[in-house]
């Protein structure tokens, strides 16, 4: 059998989209939240992909009257490790790992969440 340029390409670009599907397909039933989202005052302060959370990750965010919240984040979850707050209640939710869940410090205007639209649709089929 001989094959044809033409042919080799078409070969080629089928063993392309597959291995991309393959991939695509790997992903999305390994890594489910795409990221950590960090609201400041309405906006977002920090986004970060959930698969640099293999690292430890901290953010620390100044506000004014010396308040400071101290975020952790890492592939078990993400948390507030400290906080200048009258209600600390952001403190007291603990961690959160999965879209739907979310950390909200009101007196400090932040708003800590995953987004991500794969474990939205996995939650979805859970039941
Ligand atoms: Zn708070």
């Amino acid at each position: 059998m001989k094959l044809k340029k033409g042919d080799i390409i078409i070969v080629l670009v089928l063993v392309i989209a597959s291995g991309f599907w393959a991939l695509n397909n790997y992903i999305g039933n390994t890594r489910s939240v795409d990221n950590l989202v960090v609201e400041v005052n309405g906006e977002v302060y920090k986004k970060i992909p959930t698969s640099e959370l293999k690292e430890d990750q901290h953010i620390h965010i100044d506000f004014e009257n010396n308040r400071y919240i101290d975020i952790a984040a890492n592939e078990s979850g993400t948390w507030v490790e400290d906080v200048i707050c009258p209600d600390k209640l952001c403190q007291k939710t603990g961690v959160i790992n999965k879209i739907g869940q979310s950390i909200v410090c009101l007196p400090n205007k932040v708003v800590i969440y995953y987004e991500g639209e794969k474990n939205q649709e996995i939650d979805n089929v859970a039941y």
